[in-house]
């Protein structure tokens, strides 16, 4: 079987833009509006000749109920299933308290992390994801989803980890 690598985050940090970019098609659905990916959504990727499973999430909230905690029920076994998590953090909006629990999420659960600093549309931002490197999960990784911008490093940071 394929590796399972799986994209995780708050609703709106950009997974599903992120999903589209490495597939290079537009697959996942993509909404202005937090939480419109519901389930796991699971797709054949490649990178560099490498192939893989790449699962698409919902959003992870701290304080879930209702349809939000499916979500988070979702995104907790993505985690569980996975071999490698790409964890997206919005790097303009910076870590979040939601953010923070993912993160404790991700050290119990021991598996290998990419963290993605996205919505780093220029330079501008660099300096937001370099503040990510607080959350404790090793190098951020600066990413325009939107833009491609920076992709290809935490592609081949991914697979150093797959
Ligand atoms: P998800 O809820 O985490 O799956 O987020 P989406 O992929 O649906 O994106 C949420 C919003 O953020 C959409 O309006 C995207 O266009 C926007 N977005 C995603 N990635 C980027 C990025 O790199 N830069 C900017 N500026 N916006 C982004
Ligand atoms: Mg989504």
């Amino acid at each position: 079987p394929l590796p399972v690598v799986a994209v995780i985050g708050r609703p709106n940090v950009g997974k599903s833009t992120l999903v589209n970019r490495i597939l290079g098609r537009r697959e996942a659905v993509v909404e202005d509006v937090p939480g419109v990916t519901r389930d796991r959504v699971a797709y054949a990727a490649e990178w560099a000749g490498h192939d893989f499973t790449l699962v698409d999430t919902g959003g992870w909230s701290v304080d879930a109920t209702g349809i939000h905690l499916r979500v988070a029920e979702q995104a907790e076994i993505a985690v569980e299933l996975a071999d490698v998590v790409m964890f997206v953090v919005d790097a303009v909006v910076g870590a979040t308290d939601d953010d923070e629990a993912v993160v404790r999420l991700l050290r119990r659960s021991g598996k290998p992390v990419v963290l993605v600093a996205n919505k780093v549309d220029d330079q501008r931002f660099e300096a937001d994801a370099a503040a990510l490197w607080n959350l404790g999960l090793g190098e951020p990784w600066p990413v325009s989803a939107l833009h491609g911008r920076g992709s290809g490093d935490a592609l081949d940071a991914l697979l150093e980890v797959l």
